[in-house]
């Protein structure tokens, strides 16, 4: 098939660990990989947002990243990209009309690129299939007033949700959302994201530790939601433990951060070191005893499944994604998000065992492996396609 992925502003070419760019540019550009290994022609449609990007970029064999003019070629916060949405739905239209490439199915990521896809794809009767990564009503419930989303986007998903062909969720909570605003159930497939096994691996090396204590490593966009605060406010419950957080720190969320471990006075058991490069996760994930995961909600959580094919435990709250990846007790400890308390005497109890945490990472590594391969979900993902596209092949006929 040739198949138009969607990613307005996650660009598979980006490096994640970013205020806007974490796991769905991740997972973009591997769902992408992987469809090409599965035989597909895939292009890859994203916002042009510097000056000097080329038109096309060979991401690798049968993937092509297409940088898209619309909105000024500079970088732009995403909850500031709808205005463009239009632009980049008719240029998407446009180029499928005079090109010889013309895709037979069109998967959107994110609910601005639903916008843009249903735009270019609608009235050329090419299926539709939506992933939205994160929902605004979830945040919304969540982030209250600070939502700084546009506030068209929970009427916009409901329509998106409704107009799509195929709706994948990734994960068991998900669905149940979409269900809440009117996706038809029948419509929706459960697909949850992979892990790149070949590079989050068990064996290789591992960043070295200065000292003796034991490591905490958390990953992730330095944004409130992801709960490294509640992390920090938890260490005073787990004595001599460090606490590692990975994730690009130029941010006023990383004055924030070093103020709450001062006023916990743990700011010599708290390191941010900043945005990791992909290929150097594993190393750190290795180096540590225990990861943890804590946000306030979470669509759904690359982060745990990194740790876990690496043979790590992982501690996270109970919410989202995490809730299909992290079996409680038996590949980690689930514990209530914005708990502190808890999440410290979760963290004690899984240190001082050697026993429980070599049981929870060889049972997470094999949960990984098992049910989490990229190859896995690209050919559940490549039956979503298949059915759009049968559903409407059969409209047409009938
Ligand atoms: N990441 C990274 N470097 C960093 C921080 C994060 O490569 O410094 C990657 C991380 O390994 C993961 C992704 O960014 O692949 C974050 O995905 P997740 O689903 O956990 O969170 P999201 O960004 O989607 O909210």
């Amino acid at each position: 098939m040739r198949i138009a992925l969607i990613s307005e502003h996650a660009s598979p070419l980006a490096a994640p660990g970013m205020e806007d760019a974490g796991g769905q540019n991740t997972h973009v550009a591997a769902l992408a990989a992987a469809l090409a290994e599965l035989g597909h022609d895939i292009r890859v449609y994203t916002r042009r947002d510097g000056p000097g990007r080329p038109h096309m970029v060979a991401m690798r064999d049968g993937v092509t990243v297409v940088h898209v003019p619309a909105g000024p070629p500079e970088p732009l916060p995403k909850d500031a990209l709808l205005p463009y949405m239009g632009d980049f739905g008719r240029w998407l239209g446009d180029r499928w009309d005079q090109d010889t490439w013309t895709p037979d199915v069109v998967h959107a990521h994110f609910w601005m690129s639903g916008l843009a896809a249903l735009t270019a794809a609608n009235p050329r009767g090419i299926p539709v299939v939506q992933t939205f990564h994160a929902l605004g009503v979830v945040k919304r419930r969540h982030q209250g007033a600070a939502d700084t989303s546009p506030p068209q986007r929970i009427g916009f998903e409901r329509r998106i949700g409704r107009l799509a062909d195929r709706v994948i969720a990734q994960c068991r909570d998900e669905a149940r959302e979409l269900v809440r605003m009117g996706v038809p159930r029948s419509r929706i497939a459960l697909v949850p994201s992979g892990v790149d096994l070949d590079l989050f691996t068990p064996d290789g090396p591992a960043v070295e530790r200065l000292g003796r204590r034991p490591r905490i490593l958390s990953v992730g966009r330095l944004v409130e939601r992801k709960g490294f605060a509640e992390l920090i406010r938890a260490l005073p419950y787990v004595p001599d433990a460090e606490c590692v957080i990975a994730g690009a720190a130029s941010t006023g969320e990383a004055r924030r951060l070093r103020s709450v471990a001062e006023a916990c006075a743990v700011e010599h058991r708290v390191r941010l070191i900043g945005q990791v490069a992909v290929a150097d996760m594993p190393a750190w994930y290795r180096s540590a005893d225990v990861v943890a995961a804590v946000p306030w909600y979470e669509p759904f959580g690359l982060t745990p499944l990194e740790a876990m094919a690496c043979g790590r435990p992982v501690v996270a709250t109970a919410v989202g994604g995490l809730l299909d990846t992290v079996v409680d007790r038996v590949t980690g400890d689930l514990v209530p998000p914005r708990d502190p308390r808890t999440l410290g005497h979760a963290l004690r109890r899984l240190l001082r065992s050697d026993m429980r945490r070599f049981g929870y990472s060889s049972a997470a590594l094999d949960r990984a492996r098992t049910r989490y391969s990229w190859q896995r979900t690209a050919t559940q993902v490549e039956a979503a396609y298949r059915t759009a596209v049968g559903a409407r092949v059969e409209a047409v006929t009938r």
